[in-house]
């Protein structure tokens, strides 16, 4: 027995993590500890004298850093939603330690050269799918790091990953400072019409944090959405949006026209070095999508369906803009300010209106037995297990026949030491060792509005579908039933991952599952068909112009990494026009360029992935439409969802699962439907 809680076997009920019981200093010796044994693991792996076998190297690697593992979960987990500085501090320390004992593996060639034995074995081996998956899986994880290449061409590779790092990093400080540079202060008070309460007051606020007098306005999201939807003042609203189109491109120290080239040739160049066309290519190797090919003609036939649609809605728009207030042309600064009018003059949906039909404990009790119809499962508050906060429900959730499936933790409330946003994670996943199926924590954490003395929490339509959404990430992990750890629950291709989410959102919409929980907190009433309605109405309110706006920039995505020579690029504007030539409602402006600042391609993870994002609405509307076709509660199509998606985790390719479930390829056309962008 160790002194330190975390480094022992957690002697509680299932397993759980005895929260109570776990100091903040037992993290970082536990971390040391728990990276010491994995490596033991690891180095017992490398010098087995037995040859290499699937079981002593492939399994083993999986089964290896359990430990490790579960001090990260628990660590991670609080960092994000109950987190203090002294988390924080040990969480900058122990980043580096974990990064650098992950490099150690992917970089070992003794352990590589174990790896490799097997995969080149693996046809004489006699390996179920799911091993087979792993073995190619793990296998990979050494070869797109290059551990395949000759010595001199590993070392341009560390050089160019150099590079790369320090050029996204550059591109991103730069972002930065042009968003902190830039203010618009206004002093005059009538300049602020149209504007809510709660945006003046935020902008006289920060005004005063910096000692000056009046309204400030910069161009951070919660001030710059607010002023370019609702200021009446066009000169000011095309002040802000020329700003904020402008990021990165005005040819001075900030400037990333020339990091913009520079990562997209190097990205070609090491995804040659390691045998790929291009990095889209390399990327897409491991997506549903699999090729640029497959993608580009995903988005183009998504683009034919949506531009009529989108060039209607713009005439329309330009033409309320023009009775409205005189316009003759619709510039880029004036389309959210015009598009939040019609909208309110075409739905006069008010938040308040639905909220007191969505209390919170009914949206989860509607979330249960939506989940109890389709899946079998029960859901039974406990109190015998430790939590990190008291504001965390705790649930035992178990099959038809009483057997345990997973725990469930959801954290709903706001407060200091937890992020913004909504998300999934887990405490443990789901595996099978020895025979056993060892059973899923898994938890959602939402930042929902808190009760008060005199009104329990009332959700909006928004905060709703939100719940869903993560339940259904939460679905996917409890439900997982797979051998390898890795493999499991939601480890799936990220173009896969938002399809059980997302797919959950659906029943909010639907009158049959309404029924079941959206009454009113105080009548009991059930909520009005015909709300219901004007919510799935306005939800596609301009979705042409919507879709071929995600579209253009997945297509500028692929424009970037998905040529055979990135090269012959010079000029980042020239190249964006042309990638947007197709997708264009807006006339051009000259001072803007959207590279320049494009985060999520060219700082984040989302290079020749921006697609996802439509795609993963393709597969959730494709699935629904199975359930709408047999029931929404049809427990045939339920079944499948589970035995062929829900359960299987990364087992397969994603579209060998899919096709097992829809019988089929998606296809576009629900989603098509329900964005009202084709007929029904
Ligand atoms: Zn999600």
């Amino acid at each position: 027995m160790s002194q330190n809680i975390l480094l022992n076997t957690f002697e509680t009920p299932y397993t759980t993590s005895p929260f109570s019981k776990i100091k903040d200093s037992h993290f970082l010796p536990a971390f040391k500890q728990g990276i010491k044994d994995a490596k033991a693991e690891i180095d017992a792996i490398i010098n087995n004298s037995d040859s290499p076998t699937f079981e002593n190297t492939i399994e083993a690697l999986d089964f290896s850093g359990e430990q490790l593992d579960r001090i990260s979960s628990i660590f991670f987990n609080l960092n994000s939603a109950e987190t203090n500085d002294t988390i924080q501090k040990i969480a900058q320390e122990v980043s580096p330690l974990l990064s650098e004992f992950s490099n150690d593996i992917t970089l070992n060639e003794d352990l590589f050269e174990r790896v490799k034995s097997v995969y080149k074995s693996k046809n004489e081996l006699d390996l179920t799918t799911e091993q087979q998956t792993l073995l190619d899986k793990k296998y990979k994880s050494f070869s797109r790091n290059g551990a395949n290449l000759p010595e001199d061409k590993k070392e341009t590779l560390r050089e160019i990953d150099k590079k790369l790092s320090q050029l996204k990093l550059k591109f991103g400080e730069n972002i930065l400072a042009e968003t902190n540079k830039f203010e618009m202060l206004i002093t005059d008070e009538s300049d602020l019409s149209g504007l809510p309460d709660g945006a003046k007051e935020a902008a006289k606020q920060l005004a005063e944090s910096k000692q000056k007098e009046g309204w400030l306005f910069t161009l951070d999201y919660p001030s710059y959405i607010p002023f370019v939807t609702y200021a009446d003042k066009r000169e000011l609203r095309k002040e802000l949006s020329l700003a904020a189109g402008s990021k990165g491109f005005k040819n001075d120290a900030l400037d990333n026209q020339k990091i913009v080239l520079d990562i997209v040739k190097l990205r070609h160049e090491r995804a040659n070095l390691l045998g790929y066309k291009t990095h889209a290519h390399f990327v897409l190797e491991e997506r549903m999508a699999e090729t640029p090919e497959k993608v580009q003609s995903f988005l183009n036939e998504l683009l034919e369906k949506a531009k009529p649609a989108a060039e209607r809605e713009f005439k329309n728009l330009n033409e309320f803009a023009g009775e409205l207030d005189g316009l003759d042309q619709l510039q880029k600064w004036d389309g959210a300010y015009y598009a939040e009018k019609l909208k309110q003059k075409l739905f006069s949906l008010d938040d308040e209106l639905l909220k007191p039909y969505f209390k919170l404990e009914n949206v989860i009790d509607g979330a249960f037995i939506v989940a109890n119809k389709l899946f079998d499962l029960n859901f039974k508050e406990i109190h015998d297990i430790d939590k990190y906060h008291e504001d965390v429900l705790t649930y035992k959730v178990t099959d038809s026949k009483g057997n345990l499936v997973s725990i469930f933790y959801a954290d709903f409330f706001p407060r200091a030491g937890k992020r913004n946003g909504a998300w999934m994670t887990s405490f443990k996943p789901q595996y099978i060792k020895d025979g056993y199926n060892s059973r899923p924590h898994v938890s959602i954490v939402c930042n929902f509005t808190k009760p008060t003395k005199s009104k329990p929490s009332l959700l909006t339509f928004n905060e709703v579908t939100t719940l869903f959404h993560e339940f259904g990430h939460a679905l996917h992990g409890m439900l997982a039933n797979t051998t390898y750890p890795s493999l499991s629950g939601t480890s799936v291709y990220w173009d896969f991952v938002e399809l059980p989410s997302q797919v959950m959102e659906n029943w909010c919409y639907e009158k049959e599952a309404l029924e079941l929980f959206a009454t009113h907190y105080e009548t009991g009433k059930l909520i009005p068909m015909d709300l219901v309605e004007k919510i799935k109405e306005s939800a596609t309110f301009h979705e042409g112009m919507q879709t071929l706006r995600q579209l253009s920039f997945g297509l500028l995505d692929m424009s970037w990494h998905g040529v055979a020579s990135p090269k012959t690029i010079s000029s980042v504007k020239e190249h964006e026009s042309e990638a947007f030539k197709n997708t264009t409602l807006y006339p051009e402006v000259e001072e803007n360029c959207m590279s320049t600042a494009f985060a999520h391609i060219f700082q984040g993870g989302y290079s020749s992935g921006y697609y996802s994002y439509k795609w993963a609405e393709v597969l959730d509307a494709d699935a629904f439409e199975y359930f709408k076709e047999e029931g929404i509660f049809s427990k045939e199509v339920a079944n499948k969802f589970k035995d062929h998606v829900l359960s299987q985790g990364g087992t397969e390719n994603p579209m060998t699962l899919y096709k097992r479930f829809r019988g089929q390829e998606p296809k576009p056309e629900a989603l098509l439907k329900r964005a009202g962008l084709i007929k029904k």
